[in-house]
């Protein structure tokens, strides 16, 4: 079984400047907002793979990876939903290197193991968390769930306001269209006799 850690000391592996260690550790990945929603992590230990390369000048190089699902409501139809997210994070960290050289994950050689898996996952969470890539959602009328009935209708029924719409057009063009119509109709007509 790999080891639990939420941190980890970088300087007990003992590597020179080029070397390399892959260890095997076991990260608590806590809970996640997203949007207005809840999410968990599950499991919410995972097993992570953390890859770590002792640079020139005291630097480290590190890659984190691990698979987890996020838990929680799905975006479109309120069900329960757990995608599956990977995570490949890689992490760089030059003491005295600046903002860009100097990981926020790393204190002298202690490296924050959970609040690094806990953001990678963050980063890689989906636009939306869906119960299944293609959900169907709620109806938009009555917030039926179109994924346990996918036949959904409401018959022919119309919106009362786009009926009184359709009325207004039809009152507002008929004495107009009505004489100027069989006009035009009448001048086709003619002129059609007269070039054939
Ligand atoms: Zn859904
Ligand atoms: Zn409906």
């Amino acid at each position: 079984m790999p080891a639990r850690a939420d941190s980890f000391d970088l300087a007990r592996l003992n590597l020179r400047s080029g070397e390399g260690k892959r260890i095997d550790l076991e990260v608590e990945l806590g809970s996640f907002r997203y949007g207005e929603e809840g999410y968990v992590a599950e499991p919410s230990v995972v097993p992570v793979l953390l890859d770590i390369s002792r640079m020139t000048a005291n630097g480290w190089s590190l890659r984190l990876r691990f698979q987890a699902a996020v838990r929680g409501p799905c975006m479109r139809c309120l069900e329960d939903a757990a995608p599956p997210v990977e995570v490949d994070a890689r992490e760089v960290h030059q003491p005295g290197g600046g903002d860009d050289l100097e990981s926020p994950y790393v204190a002298g050689d202690e490296l924050n193991l959970r609040q690094w898996a806990h953001d990678a996952l963050a980063l890689a969470l989906p636009a939306q968390v869906l119960c299944r890539p293609d959900c169907a959602g709620l109806c938009a009328r009555c917030g039926a769930n179109l994924n346990s009935d996918p036949a959904h209708t409401h018959g022919p029924d119309i919106d009362p306001r786009w009926a009184k719409l359709g009325e207004l057009k039809l009152q507002e063009t008929s004495p107009s269209k009505g004489p100027a119509a069989r006009s035009d109709a009448g001048d086709d007509l003619g002129r059609g006799a007269g070039t054939t």
